[in-house]
């Protein structure tokens, strides 16, 4: 019977861990397909406390989980692939196994939508990116010319965000109007160096030959016609979708997936407690991650101990 079973081995879900460990917890880590998380795709990160020459995020994510491990977390790499959350202990399968446990810390994270482009895929980290606050301040975007794409309150922050360092920020969007909230629109709109680029979809990211995005082909998709941006960096805005559809139904979400919390970081599973981006839409970043595993841990240790008072 395992007291705290943690779902997920990203930022939230090793951070839950150290704390749980080192509360004494044992606390066993399901890796999931991505050990360590989506940190471990990029190369620096820049925000990270701590480190004020930037860490590889890869190396993070190694240093978080040894030091989970010193304090006694064990990481087991397998995907949770069904949960029983009916009655305690939770059941959990996981690779065909059933693990017991009396608390159950959810970190699952969130992937975020690809445009389904093979030349995006081949250009991620080399000017293609998701997150505009994890990269936007990078020297290979600062006084380009850069696109983003997708017209909700996102991308409009994206762009925004993106013409501190750009001097031009392209805003790609299927339609001729913004989905974002109205206020946000006429913000971004309103903005000089905001150029937005209706009726238009990306087409194609160049340069994969040179390997760095040198421009981005876009079709308007009333016309059909096609042209060239220049351009040095693609942010993509599209949205994303929190790696929960094993808990539908079970714990409470929103209609885009996102485990809705009760309060803090419990659910409205007593003895189920939610952590980092599968959680949290607004912020996505990993320390955000990581602090809300902190307190989904504290919560867990909590619950455990009122348990067996
Ligand atoms: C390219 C890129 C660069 C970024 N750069 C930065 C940056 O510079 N600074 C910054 O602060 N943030 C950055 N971010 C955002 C940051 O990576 C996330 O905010 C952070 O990783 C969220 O942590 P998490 O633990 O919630 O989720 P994730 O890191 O997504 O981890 C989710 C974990 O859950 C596991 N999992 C999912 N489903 C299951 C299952 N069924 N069973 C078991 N395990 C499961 C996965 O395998 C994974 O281990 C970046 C993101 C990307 C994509």
């Amino acid at each position: 019977m395992e007291k705290v079973a943690i779902i997920g081995s990203g930022c939230a879900g090793l951070t839950a861990a150290l704390y749980a460990a080192r509360a004494n917890l044992q606390p066993l880590v399901l890796t999931g397909r991505h050990p360590g998380g989506l940190l471990t795709t990029t190369t620096v990160v820049e925000n990270f406390p701590g480190f004020p020459e930037g860490i590889d995020g890869y190396e993070l994510m190694v240093r978080l989980q040894k030091q989970a491990e010193r304090f006694g977390a064990r990481v087991q790499f397998g995907t949770v692939e069904n949960v029983d959350l009916s009655g305690q202990p939770f059941h959990l399968v996981v690779d065909g196994e059933t693990i017991d446990a009396e608390t159950i810390i959810i970190a699952s994270g969130a992937g975020h939508r690809h445009l389904e482009l093979e030349s995006e895929i081949k250009l991620e980290n080399k000017g293609v990116t998701y997150c505009a606050t994890c990269d936007g301040a990078l020297p290979m975007f600062r006084n380009q010319a850069l696109a983003v794409v997708g017209g909700g309150d996102s991308a409009c922050e994206e762009a925004m965000y993106l013409t501190r360092f750009g001097s031009i920020v392209y805003l790609i969007h299927r339609r001729d109007s913004l989905r974002a909230s109205k206020i946000m629109a006429e913000r971004t709109l309103a903005h000089s160096k905001i150029k937005p680029i209706w009726d238009s979809i990306v087409t194609d990211v160049m340069d994969v030959s040179q390997g760095k995005v040198t421009g981005v082909r876009v079709k308007n998709v009333k016309t059909n016609i096609e042209r060239v941006l220049e351009c040095s960096g693609v942010f993509v805005a599209i949205g994303h979708t929190p790696n929960t559809q094993i808990f539908k139904g079970l714990i409470d979400m929103d209609e885009q997936g996102y485990i809705v919390p009760k309060r803090g970081t419990a659910t409205n599973v007593p003895g189920v407690f939610v952590a980092g981006d599968c959680s949290d839409r607004v912020y996505r970043q990993a320390v955000t991650a990581a602090g809300l595993g902190c307190a989904a841990a504290i919560e867990a240790e909590r619950f455990l101990a009122a348990r067996n008072e």
